[in-house]
């Protein structure tokens, strides 16, 4: 194939403004300067591959920009030039365009499963973008795939197998017809070398046959239709090697029994005279039995519009015969803009791709209202997938997520169990917080632990419906097993006071229980204890009544806390308790124990509820920090906040939260909350605060009135 020359380029470019044209011509400069010295595997220089490429936009007729990336669509890929500089010289919008092709050409397509091809092609579309990247992608395809003769034949199998199988489907999704037929049959002859040779001299050899007839039936035509007021231009049509043999292999067929390898295509102005010209035809010959399709009516799922009819020409010899409009011819050659849905052996179509398929409609109409080809392509600078994200897993799996979505989410789209066990994650190599978004293409790592657990807190910001029911789940279960635990504390401090315990209980009292109070098991009632929902007191009487021998005594015994019961025991908010304060439980129902300090008001009002308040005592090794508040009123001078917050941090404290009273005089008060192990400790961080000369007030809050 002779190398395209810029002069040819040009011409094709008449539809374009010479202004624009002359940025064109700047490009190819630029580029023939920055490739120069490479060359294709072919011997010729690099340059002819730009050139080619950006022959192809001007065959569809794309804007300037797009040309002109198509013409620097390698530079930075394959020398020294940076996208900050193609900015400075073509602007942002074709630096962006060649960055988009750069980044699609990294991705590499290595699966052979089918579902995977899908995936892939669905990350090439949303990662482009900007549809007219995909444009340039799919044109760079094409002219490698045209000039694939001069690689090796590994690298040729390997081009033409994603060809196949990754851009012949996009152009088709496209709507790009007559693309998506020359990739088919491009991948094709280098995948089948041998059946494309058997079957292109069996056709070469059946056309030189038929050609006189096939002339005939052209003349018949073309004196016949102006006679009916039909203005058309009727064509001969060659039909690709591919679709002969697809047809011969799907009907089992031989080659002799596949008899319309020859078409003819009738162009006319609007959709009556389609009508129209198929009466005449049918007129003029006999056409074959069930052979009619009305893709007008009911177009291809691409947006495809013909009438196709198979006629019975002189000797016998079919032909089939395809009527279209312009417009439709232009859509079927150049479409982009057509409908965008998948083949109907997807059976549902999803919201998502009805939505896009409304979204190329309008497309449509604005192409067909404005021929405006530079504000139809402002209009095609919309997000492919605006929903979804693809990203790959370390073994190259290609996962979909929701838009926004992060590695939590994609930890739980793995398995459940990775989600639970998930503690950090890395994204292209690199660790991310979990909260970190995924963009596509991004390579997924999560790492994992065998005793973490999954943290309420991913709650506020998993996207994925998976992830956040996995969550919930686990919770959940985490909540009975803690409850039930709590449950079993608790009723044997109520079996203590009687002078018994759990272990004394015997299985019939158990079964006699549950069967009285209608759970369904033990671990119910002991669960239903711990979340408030029945009282330990009433269980463990009710649990020695069923045994003949109940005690009566009121030995007291108190139920220890660790603070690290997890939800079933939650400390309030209103005294915040810490280790060292006298505290009292409270049986909340649905929501567990809850303990305040002894001194607390809130607590004091419903302390006549005496069957809800047990006894409670810290354990001597609690082990996590607690939440404090404390005021402190400074001297308002210019320091004393950091000096403060520094005794507090030398004091192994965390500092939770700082509020800063508004109004400020000669004083200031600030409230802190800090984390603290205990009262101890927190007397040690008062001590040394009150070392502090501007300090002039200090107290420790612990009712909620009081702390603002
Ligand atoms: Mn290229």
């Amino acid at each position: 194939m002779a190398a395209v020359q810029l002069s040819e380029l040009t011409q094709s470019l008449s539809y374009l403004k010479p202004s624009d044209v002359a940025r064109v011509e700047e490009a190819y400069r630029f580029s023939d300067t920055a490739h120069h010295g490479q060359k294709r595997m072919s011997g010729e220089p690099y340059i002819s591959h730009p050139l080619a490429v950006a022959e192809i936009l001007a065959h569809w007729q794309l804007d300037s920009q797009a040309v002109i990336a198509a013409l620097l669509h390698d530079v930075m890929e394959d020398t020294e030039v940076s996208k900050a500089e193609i900015s400075e010289r073509f602007g942002r919008p074709v630096a962006e365009l060649v960055d988009g092709v750069s980044k699609l050409d990294r991705l590499e397509f290595q699966s052979q499963a089918e579902a995977e091809a899908e995936n892939f092609r669905k990350m090439l579309l949303a990662m482009a973008r900007d549809v007219r990247v995909m444009l340039i992608k799919l044109a760079d395809r094409l002219h490698n795939m045209r000039t694939l003769d001069a690689v090796s034949a590994e690298q040729r199998r390997r081009v033409a197998r994603e060809t196949r199988e990754i851009y012949a489907p996009i152009a088709n999704r496209l709507g790009l017809d007559s693309l998506y037929r020359e990739l088919q049959e491009l991948s094709f002859r280098h995948l089948y070398a041998m059946r494309y040779r058997v079957l292109a001299k069996a056709v070469r050899v059946a056309r030189g046959n038929r050609r006189e007839v096939v002339n005939k039936i052209l003349e018949a035509i073309r004196e016949r239709l102006p006679g009916a007021g039909i203005e058309a231009t009727v064509s001969g049509r060659e039909k690709h090697i591919y679709s002969i043999y697809k047809k011969m292999s799907e009907k089992h067929l031989s080659f002799s029994q596949v008899l319309d390898i020859y078409g003819i295509r009738v162009l006319v102005k609007d959709i009556p005279a389609c009508y129209l010209t198929l009466g005449v035809l049918h007129g003029l010959y006999k056409p074959v039995p069930g052979k009619f399709k009305d893709y007008i009516a009911i177009p291809k799922v691409n947006g495809y519009q013909s009438l196709h009819t198979t006629l019975i020409g002189p000797y016998g010899t079919p032909v089939e015969v395809q009527i279209r409009t312009q417009a439709m011819h232009r859509i079927a050659e150049t479409g982009v803009a057509s409908h965008w849905l998948y083949k109907s052996t997807e059976a549902e179509l999803s919201e998502l791709q009805s939505r896009t398929h409304q979204w190329l409609q309008s497309l449509l109409d604005i192409q067909n209202a404005s021929g405006d080809a530079a504000e139809f392509l402002e209009h095609i600078k919309v997000d492919l997938f605006p929903d979804e994200v693809y990203v790959f897993t370390p073994k190259g799996k290609i996962l979909a997520l929701t838009r926004g979505a992060t590695p939590v989410d994609f930890a739980y789209a793995v398995h459940s169990d990775v989600g639970n066990r998930c503690i950090s994650a890395k994204i292209n190599y690199e660790l991310v917080p979990l909260r970190t978004e995924l963009k596509n293409g991004d390579r997924v790592e999560i790492i994992t632990a065998p005793h973490a657990h999954a943290n309420p807190a991913w709650l506020a910001y998993v996207k994925t419906a998976r992830a956040r029911s996995q969550i919930r789940h686990f919770l959940k279960t985490m909540q009975v097993d803690e409850s039930q635990a709590l449950g079993e504390r608790l009723l044997n401090q109520a079996l203590r006071a009687l002078d018994s315990n759990v272990a004394a209980i015997q299985p019939e009292q158990w079964e006699r229980l549950v069967r009285e109070t209608s759970a369904r098991s033990r671990q119910d009632v002991l669960a239903d204890i711990g979340l408030g929902k029945r009282l330990a007191a009433i269980v463990a009487r009710k649990l020695l009544t069923l045994s003949d021998h109940a005690g009566e005594s009121k030995a007291s015994g108190s139920i220890v806390i660790r603070g690290s019961e997890g939800m079933a025991v939650q400390f309030a908010q209103c005294c915040r308790p810490i280790p060292g304060d006298p505290i009292i439980g409270f049986i909340k129902k649905g929501q567990g124990l809850v303990i305040h300090t002894h001194d607390c008001p809130v607590a004091r009002k419903s302390r006549g509820d005496s069957e809800k308040w047990i006894d409670v005592q810290w354990s001597p090794d609690t082990d996590r920090l607690f939440d404090v508040s404390i005021r402190v009123t400074v001297l308002d001078q210019r320091g004393v906040l950091a000096k403060v917050a520094a005794a507090i941090a030398d004091s192994g404290c965390n500092i939770a939260n700082i509020s800063v009273d508004e109004d400020r005089g000669v004083y200031a008060t600030n409230h802190f909350t800090l984390q603290v192990g205990s009262r101890l400790h927190l007397s040690k961080v008062m001590r040394s605060l009150r070392r502090i000369p501007e300090v002039v007030r200090l107290a420790r809050i612990k009712s909620s009135e009081n702390s603002r």
